[in-house]
């Protein structure tokens, strides 16, 4: 198994460590080459939502990656990465892969609760440490997205067929159960 990490900004290395820990090979999608390789999962770590879809725009790797996800390659998305798959942006016209119908709020949490971080529960993997950095919460969703989990009420976890998008850092804790369970879906996907 082969897993793909956009590498192009923000939190990537993170990620990479935690997969290699669990055994599994990473490779980084810097230009549109690297996207000529196989691989079984990808995931679009957090950063700069703007920049990082400015970057996938300037680099031509935004089609072939946007189709891909369309198509079901397993994807785990974080924070800015779940922005980047989101239909809808509150205040904002510009979207980006728009493969999981919800409507997103970017820097939800305002200045003092900038970042936070709590346990809480996730459906199908139970309690889970949660740190949260400039992160958005999902305002709504619409039919066929699971609702994950909450935090005070707010939508921070969904998944939607083959997309899993948390509005936290799973790479920044000791925890390894969100990538587990990513592994797990690339597994069943490729049986
Ligand atoms: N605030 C960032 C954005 O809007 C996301 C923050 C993060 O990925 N930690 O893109």
């Amino acid at each position: 198994m082969k897993v793909g990490v956009l590498a192009l900004q923000g939190a990537f290395i993170e990620h990479e460590k935690k997969l290699e820990k669990l055994g599994v090979e990473c490779i980084e999608l810097r230009q549109k080459k690297d996207l000529e390789q196989d691989f079984d999962g990808l995931i679009l770590p957090g950063g700069e939502s703007t920049v990082q879809g400015k970057l996938l725009k300037e680099l031509d790797m935004f089609d072939i990656l946007q189709k891909r996800i369309q198509d079901g390659l397993p994807t785990l998305a974080t924070c800015a990465g779940l922005i980047l798959l989101a239909k809808e942006i509150e205040n904002q016209n510009q979207t980006y892969f728009s493969t999981i119908p919800m409507t997103v709020k970017r820097n939800a949490y305002g200045r003092q609760l900038g970042s936070f971080h709590t346990i809480e529960e996730m459906k199908g993997i139970g309690k889970v440490p949660m740190t949260f950095i400039r992160a958005p919460y999902i305002e709504s969703v619409q039919d066929g997205v699971d609702i994950l989990s909450k935090v005070n009420d707010n939508i921070i976890a969904v998944q939607y067929k083959k997309q899993l998008a948390l509005a936290f850092h799973p790479e920044l804790d000791e925890d390894d159960s969100i990538h587990q369970y990513f592994i797990n879906m690339i597994k069943k996907s490729t049986m």
